[in-house]
């Protein structure tokens, strides 16, 4: 036992292991990792040990595509056979919406560089003729991933990890965590046997670490309160069940290889061979969340007792799919805790508002995910940043209002949600409505159906009034949902005479302090902007790429007013305060930092209507000048009184129209809206929701966060240098300037298919190959075709380039545009009135 290491993994399963590994690949020498238990106690001794690729996310495929690399390296290094097989992966569809979802996620492997294949029905029986076909439309079928034996990689892993220096010790359990300001000092007592139990010794060393990392599966919660943190990972019950030998199987195996892993995605399982029989393993309804605050002690390598009941049904479907395995019985049973979370990503990176402290939590499918956590997190720790954009894992993309509550009912939904359609337009039921503003009634009576923000129900469309509850739900699609059309006259209305945007969700903070201008300066790209103006700027990760997007409003010498995206308020809070700590602890000048997301409201009116249906309602000395380009020019910000209302209106529209963010104190809200509506509607003044704005801001080519901007690439690259003051210094500069452009940002319009829109998912090619993808995509109704915005090689990025975009199998013409596409002059921004 050491007692001061440079890294200290606190959990001994797959993720800990893999991560001390990594760790020491990447050159740190003092690694220890903690194992409360033995290796592999937690989850990861009764997992499946299935390696799914199939993912639809961008991270979590290089995530998953790594492992599964890396797995069948290990035994070359360790000498230790990991028991990969690699038998491929075959997920069938019962319906063409199965097959339309395995097209869109074929766009996200194909970006990735995952192979595939696509089988039809007499194909699979022609492979494999024990599989019932007669009722299915094909499969897309995985050659390269397949299983592996959890506690066998583990352990290759942690000798791997042990040539490279790491140091593992078993029976420490971690107690308490205490940061110095330098280094942590953590607690850790040696556990011993008592009656099968496993319970603390007296004995109690302090180890000291620069950086600790958590990794403790389904221990989450102790830790979060250990570190006084929330951390949304509860783990839910998850059982499979293994048959004994089918005779029908022994005997086609005499001449054939090992069925690929099946997934009867419809039927919501896998199944795959052992020994001659099958292994089931569903993702039933009503699995039920557990351990929400604490694992009993007498809880170690222990198993929850079968409930055959709650999976019958796909139990049936099992047998309907393989006929031959209705007469077999059941062998073995394995009813175990799998963390997860609300959105079913993991939890992976530096922990809400402390130092030197990483959090590794929430795995569902942590053998899958471990190799490629171990490679990226160690990235972050030792050069500051992954060559992906971890954000989809960031811990803090749940911020102060979760609850223990919410965690557990969202994750049992997460679980039940793993083999269900996985629209893109798809919005999750539990949990909601939490998180209203106070037009939120309003906003529903007139037809609005919401999406949620970070817990916020925030309107994406508004669709029929009075719509039958499940409307939405109904109608979703992989191609165009029900919403397409409502979406359609939505966009148009704010074309030609306007529309009211509930933005209430975005994140605001207010930055205050002798020291608030110097820390703003060199914290982001951008120059800062004049009293009673605003710009748009960056703030920069150490490699130079975007870390958050603000449009910064000047309110004073020294008072600033920045406004980030809604979806990220913890993290773009966390960035900022440790930024500031960093400056003030470097000599800067006192600022003070204050989130006021939750005390202003934000409506966005645009269209050229709007200022018309502002004058209505402005209370000023000269009502009729107050508004124009004199006293109120584009890009600049005034309190001003809307009836009884004070707003601070910033002359900014993300839809490309002459318009107005209409931040408001949220207690005024209600009144606020209905003002704007009375006002509104002899302009012809519409509510509007998100998908119609991303529709017209892919217009505009204005980037999104999350989509076009994000910590893999830099601000030029985003094709955003007129935001980049190159003549200041600024966090990221040289490393921005030294990486040059690898691709660039371009918008393109699509002839695509009459029925579909990009995603933002798709391949662009170019000759033949891969040379890009896009990140956003949907319907331009200035154009009439379909949109996007995606990254390309930078000598394809030329306006009239000539690509192709892969939708649903085939390829369809696209044309790299100018940026602006719509008004590129902004003639009607800045239109005077
Ligand atoms: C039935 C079942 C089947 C599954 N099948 C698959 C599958 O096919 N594929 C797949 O990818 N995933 C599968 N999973 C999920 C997989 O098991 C988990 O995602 C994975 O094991 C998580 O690994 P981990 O290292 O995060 O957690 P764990 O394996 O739980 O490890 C956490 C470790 O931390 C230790 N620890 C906790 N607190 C402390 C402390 N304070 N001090 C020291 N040590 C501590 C624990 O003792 C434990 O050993 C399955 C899960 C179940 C239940």
């Amino acid at each position: 036992m050491k007692t001061h290491v440079k890294a200290l993994v606190v959990g001994g399963g797959a993720v800990g292991t893999s991560i001390a590994y990594h760790l020491a690949r990447a050159g740190w020498e003092d690694v220890m990792l903690l194992e409360r238990d033995e290796l592999t106690s937690g989850s990861t001794w009764h997992a499946a040990g299935l390696l799914p690729l199939f993912n639809m996310g961008f991270a979590t495929s290089h995530i998953h595509d790594y492992s599964v690399k890396f797995y069948k390296s290990l035994q070359e290094e360790t000498g230790l056979n990991a028991g990969f097989s690699v038998v491929g992966n075959l997920r069938m569809a019962q319906t063409d919406a199965r097959m339309d979802e395995y097209m869109l996620y074929a766009s996200t492997a194909e970006t990735v560089g995952i192979p595939f294949e696509w089988l039809t029905p007499a194909e699979i029986r022609e492979r494999w003729p024990l599989v019932r076909t007669e009722d299915l439309k094909g499969a897309i079928y995985h050659p390269t991933d397949g299983y592996i034996n959890p506690a066998d990689v583990t352990m290759a892993m942690a000798k791997g990890a042990r040539q490279r220096g790491v140091l593992i010790e078993r029976k420490w359990q971690v107690d308490g965590y205490e940061w110095t300001g330098s280094e942590w000092r953590v607690t850790c007592t040696r556990m011993q046997e008592r009656g099968g139990n496993l319970v603390p010794s007296d004995e109690q060393v302090v180890v000291t670490a620069e950086h600790v990392v958590t990794a403790t599966g389904n221990h989450a919660q102790r830790t979060a309160r250990l570190l006084g943190i929330k951390i949304p990972a509860i783990p839910v019950e998850h059982q499979y069940i293994v048959t004994e030998p089918d005779p029908a199987l022994v005997d086609w195996r005499k001449t054939n290889p090992e069925h690929p892993v099946l997934r009867d995605a419809d039927a919501k399982w896998y199944v795959r061979e052992e020994r001659g029989g099958w292994i089931l393993g569903p993702y039933e309804r009503n699995a039920p969340a557990r351990f929400l605050y604490d694992v009993p002690e007498s809880f170690r390598a222990d198993l929850f007792p079968l409930d055959l009941e709650g999976i019958e049904e796909e139990y049936m479907a099992m047998i309907h799919r393989i006929p031959t395995s209705e007469t077999v019985g059941l062998k073995d049973d394995f009813n175990g805790p799998i963390c997860y979370t609300p959105d079913g990503n993991p939890l992976v990176g530096p922990a809400p508002g402390l130092r030197n402290m990483w959090l590794a939590e929430g795995f569902s499918f942590g053998i899958t995910a471990a190799g490629g956590t171990g490679h990226y997190l160690a990235q972050m720790m030792v050069e500051g940043e992954a060559e992906i954009d971890m954000a989809a894992l960031d811990p803090k993309r749940y911020g102060a209002w979760m609850t223990t509550e919410y965690a557990a009912r969202k994750n049992e939904e997460c679980y039940e949600h793993v083999f269900i359609l996985h629209h893109p337009d798809e919005e999750r039921e539990a949990c909601r409505p939490l998180r209203t503003a106070p037009a939120y009634d309003r906003q529903k009576a007139l037809g609005a159906q919401f999406g949620q923000v970070n817990g916020w129900e925030r309107p994406n469309y508004y669709g029929p009034v009075g719509a039958p509850e499940g409307f939405d739900h109904d109608t979703r699609s992989f191609r165009r949902g029900g919403w397409w059309q409502h979406a359609m006259a939505e966009a148009e209305a704010i074309r030609q005479a306007a529309g009211l945007i509930d933005a209430t969700a975005f994140t605001k903070h207010l930055v205050r302090g002798p020291g608030a201008t110097a820390f703003l300066d060199g914290f982001t790209c951008n120059k800062l902007p004049r009293v009673g103006r605003i710009n748009l700027t960056y703030a920069l990760t150490c490699h130079g790429t975007v870390r958050t997007e603000y449009t910064i409003v000047r309110l004073a010498e020294h008072a600033y007013y920045l406004v980030s995206a809604g979806a990220w308020t913890a993290y773009d809070a966390d960035f900022l305060r440790k930024s500031a700590e960093d400056f003030m602890g470097a000599g800067g000048a006192y600022l003070d930092i204050h989130d006021v997301t939750t005390q202003w409201g934000v409506f966005a009116i645009a269209g050229p209507k709007s200022r018309d249906v502002l004058k209505e309602i402005v209370r000023d000395r000269e009502p009729e000048t107050v508004l124009g380009n004199k006293r109120f020019p584009w890009l600049s910000m005034r309190e001003i009184e809307l009836g009884m209302c004070p707003v601070r209106a910033i002359r900014v529209a993300y839809t490309g129209e002459l318009g107005w963010e209409l931040h408001h104190p949220i207690e005024m809200q209600a009144y606020l809206w209905d003002r704007l509506m009375e006002a509104g509607a002899k302009h012809g003044l519409k509510p509007v929701g998100a998908r119609a704005q991303n529709w017209l801001r892919q217009e505009k080519s204005y980037r999104a966060f999350g989509t076009e901007l994000g910590r893999d690439a830099t601000p030029l690259e985003a094709g955003l240098d007129r935001f980049v003051d190159l003549d200041k210094d600024f966090h990221g500069k040289e490393r921005m300037l030294a990486t040059g452009i690898r691709s660039k940002c371009v918008t393109v319009l699509i002839d695509g298919p009459a029925d579909a829109d990009p995603w933002g998912r798709e391949a662009l090619l170019h000759d033949g190959q891969k040379i890009g993808r896009l990140t956003s995509g949907g319907y331009s109704v200035a154009f009439g075709k379909q949109i996007g915005m995606g990254y390309v090689r930078p000598d394809l990025a030329e306006v009239g380039t000539k690509l192709k975009v892969r939708m649903f199998r085939e390829l369809w013409d696209a044309e790299v545009v100018e940026d602006s596409p719509y008004d590129p002059a902004n003639a009607v921004i800045r239109a005077d009135g």
